[in-house]
């Protein structure tokens, strides 16, 4: 339980449902293992009060805010500067209030985008350089898009973005040619109905990612990957899902002779500790987090 005192500074969590997030868990062990007078606290924030509460963030010198649904694709309107990830991906869940050279908060609010730094953290934990690399992507909602951008930015030599032909799938298009426009990173996106198209793209790729939620309640007995002739055995593969920590996409894998295989829980770590790092400049022990989340 941390030492609450008129000196402790505030880290906010504005989304709508919240009460249920395990953000502020994690924010609250940081820092206190960083020895930082700071909490997060979680708010109930919807798009009708979004303008407000950002507004907060500047009157009550809070540190800055984590941003979730359904004010993740509209807060930027608020902020003075919003990183090129984030601006490039359209979603923001971090917006710092920036410092002056003293270290007091200047009410100048930036927005950043840490679940695409996250995952790639994650995969850079593991060892891997995935510079040009090729990654074949399930999925063109929030987690697929911050994903594909960041590892575009960061060097990624292609992509190649499979969904089915919902609502989600324009975005999808729009996504490539962000990303062909703004990157060195080569983008194709696909019909997830075309399965020969996915076995080929699989097995000439280094990394798969499957970023919907096929896997996940209520969809837990499901995968997108039709069986275990898709996965060959260097590809590395990875769920965003966490909960359950093995997918059946990830089962398909390790029964197909692959090595390498990875649920979400280190993105959903590794985006909190770079938000933190964002709020208070300081790293966090990895191994304690881990230890003391259970993952
Ligand atoms: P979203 O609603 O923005 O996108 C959902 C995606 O799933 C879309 O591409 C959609 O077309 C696809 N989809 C939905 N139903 C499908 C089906 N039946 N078959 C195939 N595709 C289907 O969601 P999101 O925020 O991008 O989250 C996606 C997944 O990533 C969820 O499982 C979520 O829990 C996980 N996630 C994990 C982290 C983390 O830190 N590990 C962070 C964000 C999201």
């Amino acid at each position: 339980m941390p030492n609450i005192t008129g000196h402790t500074e505030l880290v906010g969590l504005m989304a709508y449902p919240i009460r249920h997030s395990q953000s502020p868990t994690t924010h609250n062990l940081a820092y206190d293992k960083n020895g930082d007078d700071v909490i997060q606290l979680a708010f109930e924030v919807d798009n009708d009060s979004l303008e407000a509460a950002v507004e907060s963030i500047r009157a009550l010198k809070m540190l800055g805010s984590n941003i979730s649904m359904p004010n993740k694709t509209v807060v930027h309107q608020y902020l003075d500067e919003v990183d090129d990830a984030a601006r490039l991906c359209g979603a923001i869940n971090t917006v710092v209030n920036t410092r002056d050279e003293n270290g007091n908060v200047t009410g100048y609010l930036k927005g950043y985008n840490t679940d695409g730094m996250g995952y790639w953290q994650g995969i850079k934990e593991e060892g891997i350089d995935f510079k040009g690399m090729k990654l074949v992507l399930i999925g063109t909602g929030g987690a697929a898009t911050a994903i594909a951008v960041r590892g575009a930015l960061d060097g990624l030599g292609s992509i190649d973005i499979f969904n089915i032909k919902d609502k989600f799938y324009p975005r999808g298009e729009e996504i490539v040619n962000i990303i062909n426009e703004n990157t060195d990173c080569k983008a194709e996106m696909h019909d997830l109905a075309d399965l020969d198209l996915l076995k080929e793209k699989m097995h000439a790729a280094d990394i798969f990612c499957d970023a919907t939620g096929v896997g996940m309640h209520p969809l837990e007995d499901l995968s997108n990957i039709p069986d275990g002739s898709f996965f060959k055995p260097d590809l590395i593969v990875t769920d965003t899902v966490y909960a359950p920590r093995e997918t059946v996409m990830m089962k398909q894998a390790r029964d197909a002779g692959v090595k390498q295989v990875y649920n979400g829980l280190s993105m959903m770590l590794f985006q909190a500790l770079i938000a933190i790092e964002l709020y208070t400049g300081k790293s966090t022990p990895v191994d304690y987090m881990k230890e003391q989340l259970g993952i």
